[in-house]
C-alpha cells in the first residue's frame, strides 16, 4: 500500500493530477485485449492517428464517493456504459462490453484508493474514460485500432460555501448540428464550444447557454451541462432535442423530482421567449452535480430566475437529495449505487 497523500481535500479544484495507475485495453484485429493498469501516464500513438486528425474520439466522466462508514461506491456507472457505446457507434468505433467498461472503472478506482477523498470534504475522485483512433492512416475512414483508457483525478467539492447561483448569456453560435454529433459525449462538440465558451467568460458569465440550433428559439445546453427549470405551478421540466448531451444527472433529478419531491416531470421544448413560467432554474451534470442558474441574457436583458445570490428551495432540495444518494446518506433507488468497496 502506497503512503497517505497530501493532498488538501477541502481547496482541491477541477485540475488534473497524476494518480498511481491507470487502465488501457488496445483494440486490433476485430476484438478488444484484456487491458490492464499501469502507472505510465503518457500514450505513445501514430501521428497519423484518425482521433488527432478527424476528430474519432470519446469520453465519458463519473465519480467515485466515499460514504459515511468509509466504503467507496460508484454512481449509475452502466448508464456511462451505454452512453459510451452510443457515441462509439456514431463514430464507427468498436463497443465495449458493459462488464469490461464498469470492472475497468472498479480497478482504476481500487488501485487509486489513496485519491478517494474523505466522506465530509464534498470532494470526489472523478474517472474520465475514453476511447481514440489509433494506428497509421492518412485518408478520412474508420481507424485500424483503437485505445480505451480510464484515469481519475481528485476533484474538489464545485460549491465549497453552499450553493450559489451564476448568470449565463445565449451564445451567438451552436455547438452541434440539428442532425449532428449533439447526443454524442465526442470531442468535437467541445471543440466548436471553445470560442464561444470564451466569449461568456470574457463578458463576466459562467459559461453561455446554447439554443436549438435549427431554430434559434429554445434552450438546448447550458455550456457542457443540461438545463432544468422548476415552473410555478411546480413542474420540473427540461428541454427535449436530438442535439442535446443525455446527461445521466438530469435523468437522476427527473426520477427524483418525480418519486423524492412528488413533483410533476416533462421533458419539452424551452422556449428563450417563455422564462416567465420558472421560478427556479438550474444547469446539471457530474461535474457541476446542479449549479443554480441565477439569470440568463438574452437580448441584452437579464432575465432573472428565483434570485442571482440565492438557491430556490426546490434546487436545494433536489441537489441535497442527489448528493445524499451518491455519497450514501439517502436511500438509492434499485440498482444506481455500485460498490466499489
Ligand atoms: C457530459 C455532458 C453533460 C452532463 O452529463 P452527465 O451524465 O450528467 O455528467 C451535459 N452536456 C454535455 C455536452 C456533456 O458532454
Amino acid at each position: 500500500m502506497k503512503q497517505e497523500t497530501n493532498i488538501d481535500w477541502n481547496n482541491l479544484g477541477f485540475n488534473y493530477i497524476k494518480t498511481d495507475f491507470r487502465y488501457i485495453s488496445t483494440w486490433k484485429n476485430g476484438a478488444w485485449d484484456e487491458g490492464h493498469l499501469t502507472e505510465d501516464n503518457m500514450l505513445s500513438i501514430s501521428e497519423a492517428s484518425t482521433a488527432l486528425h478527424y476528430g474519432q474520439q470519446c469520453f465519458e466522466g463519473l465519480k467515485a464517493y466515499r460514504t459515511k462508514n468509509g466504503s467507496i461506491q460508484l454512481f449509475r456507472p452502466n448508464e456511462n456504459s451505454k452512453r459510451i457505446n452510443n457515441s462509439l457507434k456514431k463514430l464507427l468505433m468498436p463497443e465495449i462490453p458493459e462488464e469490461k467498461f464498469i470492472n475497468a472503472c472498479i480497478d482504476v478506482v481500487k488501485a487509486n484508493e489513496r485519491f478517494v477523498p474523505p466522506y465530509g470534504t464534498g470532494a470526489t475522485l472523478y474517472l474520465r474514460p475514453f476511447v481514440i483512433g489509433v494506428g497509421h492512416n492518412i485518408g478520412v475512414k474508420p481507424a485500424p485500432e483503437y485505445l480505451f483508457g480510464i484515469f481519475c483525478v481528485p476533484v474538489g467539492a464545485y460549491f465549497k460555501e453552499g450553493l450559489k447561483p451564476v448568470n449565463f448569456m445565449i451564445s451567438d453560435y451552436d455547438r452541434a448540428a440539428p442532425r449532428g454529433t449533439g447526443s454524442a459525449k465526442v470531442g468535437g462538440n467541445y471543440a466548436a464550444s471553445m470560442q464561444a465558451h470564451e466569449i461568456a467568460l470574457k463578458r463576466g458569465f459562467a459559461d453561455c447557454i446554447y439554443l436549438d440550433p435549427a431554430t434559434n428559439t429554445k434552450i438546448e445546453e447550458v455550456g457542457a451541462a443540461n438545463f432544468f427549470g422548476i415552473t410555478k405551478n411546480d413542474e420540473f421540466i427540461t428541454p427535449l432535442s436530438p442535439s442535446i448531451l443525455p446527461s445521466i444527472t438530469k435523468y437522476s433529478l427527473m426520477h427524483i423530482a418525480k418519486e423524492y419531491l412528488g413533483l410533476k416531470v416533462s421533458e419539452g421544448d424551452v422556449y428563450i421567449d417563455n422564462l416567465d413560467i420558472f421560478k427556479e432554474a438550474g444547469a446539471c451534470g457530474t461535474a457541476a452535480v446542479i449549479t443554480p442558474i441565477g439569470g440568463i441574457e438574452y437580448k441584452n436583458t437579464l432575465h432573472v430566475f428565483y434570485s442571482e445570490t440565492e438557491v430556490g428551495p426546490i434546487t436545494k432540495k433536489l441537489y441535497d437529495t442527489l448528493v445524499g444518494i451518491q455519497f450514501g446518506d439517502v436511500k438509492a433507488p434499485e440498482g444506481w449505487i455500485y460498490k466499489v468497496k
